[in-house]
């Protein structure tokens, strides 16, 4: 079985782009930049966007934190993203979720200029996804489908199960994997044999948020397994998936942690050079 190392897959992307950005800074003087807005004190929250900010230093990218109280008022937030969007030296804007109550996320995300939202969750980004427009895509799924490209890169026609739907993960993976030319399935928590479903895959993605959902005897021989899953156990961190178990059968996993986790940040980082270099056109 292919262990399928995130970790390693994701350094190697953020070597490619540290290079890119040395080119990019040499042919426009200025190289791209990333602002997060971090609301409140959640722990995870405040872990994931130190993440983000080392790595963007790691590749040459200019970044920046703005912190707010949970109090903060909606319109304050707003307000700052106007700001940021009218900045020439930001070229892409990340507000990082969840958000306290008293605050409209989905306000927040259409005020994100499309052309500066790096995690791709505007309806114009979803849209252009969706159509095979360009775009921005979100960073999880981004990751997993890098990751199945570098195990199996001609996708032709394999059968993709996708479990959970969501906007963030289920939604966009489904959408990338049509573009490669799969048969795709998009499972959730009505499906009606979930089982039967993973059985006829030949890559298989969970992103679920319940621990080890998908079992060895889901999972057929020569199947990819991407499991984006990251659930808190008495036994530590485990996926959506029974590592265990899958890893006998499967041709390729990922592990969690550091599967689908180090690829996330890294594809926030590729988005930013992105969106830099459609704003130089
Ligand atoms: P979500 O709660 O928004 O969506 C879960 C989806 O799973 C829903 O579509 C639901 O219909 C489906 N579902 C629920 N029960 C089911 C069942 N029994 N069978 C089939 N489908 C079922 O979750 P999300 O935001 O997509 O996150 C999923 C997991 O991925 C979580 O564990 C989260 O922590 C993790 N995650 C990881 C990363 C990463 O970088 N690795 C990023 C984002 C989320």
């Amino acid at each position: 079985m292919i262990l399928i190392d995130g970790k390693k897959a994701a350094a190697e992307l953020r070597d490619k782009l540290k290079h890119e950005v040395t080119g990019l800074k040499a042919k426009y003087n200025k190289v791209p930049g990333l602002t997060v807005i971090l609301i409140g004190d959640l722990t995870p929250s405040q872990i994931y966007v130190r993440n983000k900010e080392k790595s963007a230093n790691e590749v040459g990218l200019k970044s920046e934190v703005i912190k707010y109280p949970d109090s903060v008022e909606e319109k304050t937030v707003l307000e700052k993203i106007e700001e940021l969007n009218k900045d020439e030296t930001v070229s892409g804007i990340l507000v990082q979720l969840p958000l306290p109550k008293h605050i409209d996320k989905q306000k927040v995300i259409e005020t994100i200029l499309p052309s500066k939202d790096v995690d791709g969750f505007h309806p114009i980004n979803v849209g252009n996804l969706s159509s095979g427009y360009e775009s921005s895509v979100p960073c999880t799924p981004l990751g997993c489908y890098l990751l199945i490209k570098k195990v199996e890169p001609n996708l032709n026609g394999k059968k993709a199960v996708i479990v959970g739907r969501s906007n963030l993960n289920g939604k966009p993976m489904s959408q990338l994997l049509l573009k490669e030319n799969c048969t795709v399935t998009v499972t959730h928590s009505k499906t009606k044999d979930l089982k039967a479903e993973c059985l006829e895959a030949d890559i298989i993605v969970a992103a679920v948020g319940i621990p080890e959902l998908v079992k060895g005897d889901w999972v057929k021989k020569d199947t990819i397994v991407i499991d984006v899953g990251i659930n808190k156990t008495d036994k530590g961190i485990v996926g959506d998936v029974d590592f265990d178990e899958v890893s006998k059968n499967a041709k390729a996993l990922t592990p969690v942690p550091g599967g689908v986790g180090p690829m996330t940040i890294a594809c926030l980082l590729k988005n930013t050079i992105e969106c830099f270099k459609r704003s130089q056109i």
